[in-house]
């Protein structure tokens, strides 16, 4: 897919990812590849307490170029000096006074932001994350809504999530949320993987049984009509509506049959 004209790159360029005090050097390299598959180019470092060594280059896998191109500063002041918003990611949530941004809201934020300048997007360290001064540098915070009970994800690993929501806002709405693609409704019983191949193989037993394929193979009328069932979101009583309808039908179906064996 191509990018849209100019105007991801520009944006991508105010975007920056500071990585303070890493303490692995791998993570500096797995940092850079999250990044780089995600457009973004812009990586800082901030006094990491081993420098990029050959762990970093194995972890970057080809995302070398950005880790050459890091600056690397003593303080995050430094780092995000020259910044218009500056966000600190933190796996704990409510931990500091900052307003807490979902990672989506902070993306679409942070890009919008970009046309004033830089935007900064901070990361801490592996075992401590960032210090209170350090989220007190820091504009609003950013959590990723992990299990409360454990909520630490990776550093890279977080660089990649916050990244993707990056991206998607550079590349826009009607990418990051196609057309059709809806959620279904908080509090809902959304069906389960189970019910629904249950529904489906019901459905499937049901054509079977009133012959509504007439010797076709199958297979294409079930793959237009999981589409068709997918796109309705059904919950947990529409698959028991849905079933108890296929359930008379095959009944009726049954029915038929006998009568037609004893004519
Ligand atoms: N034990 C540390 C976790 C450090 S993980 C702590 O409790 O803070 C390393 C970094 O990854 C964190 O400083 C943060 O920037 C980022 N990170 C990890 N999990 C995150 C989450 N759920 N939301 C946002 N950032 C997260």
């Amino acid at each position: 897919m191509s990018e849209p004209a100019n105007t991801v790159p520009a944006a991508a360029e105010n975007l920056r990812i500071v990585l303070v005090g890493t303490q692995h050097p791998g993570n500096i390299g797995a940092a850079a590849r999250a990044m780089k598959t995600m457009g973004l180019t812009k990586l800082v470092l901030v006094a990491p307490v081993k420098v990029p060594d050959g762990n970093t280059h194995a972890m970057a896998a080809g995302a070398d170029d950005l880790i050459e191109a890091a600056p690397v500063h003593a303080s995050l002041q430094d780092a995000v000096a020259d910044c218009r918003w500056v966000l600190g990611c933190t796996a704990r949530s409510r931990r500091v006074q900052l307003e807490e941004l979902h990672p989506r809201d902070a993306a679409q934020r942070a890009v919008l932001a970009t046309a004033s300048g830089p935007v900064a997007i901070v990361f801490g360290r592996e075992r401590t994350g960032l210090e209170n001064e350090e989220l007190q540098l820091c504009h609003a915070a950013v959590h990723i809504p992990s299990d409360p009970a454990f909520s630490s994800l990776n550093l890279a690993a977080a660089v990649q999530v916050v990244s993707y929501e990056l991206r998607c806002a550079l590349l826009g709405d009607a990418v990051a949320r196609p057309e059709g693609m809806r959620t279904a409704p908080p509090g809902s019983q959304a069906a389960t993987h189970a019910e629904l191949e249950g529904l489906f193989g019901q459905l499937a037993e049901a054509l079977e049984q009133i012959d509504f394929h007439k010797g076709r193979a199958p297979e294409s009328a079930m793959r237009k009509l999981r589409r068709l069932y997918l796109r309705a979101n059904l919950d947990h009583a529409d698959i028991r509506l849905l079933r108890g309808v296929l359930a008379d039908t095959q009944r009726m179906a049954r029915l038929a049959l006998d009568a037609g064996q004893h004519e």
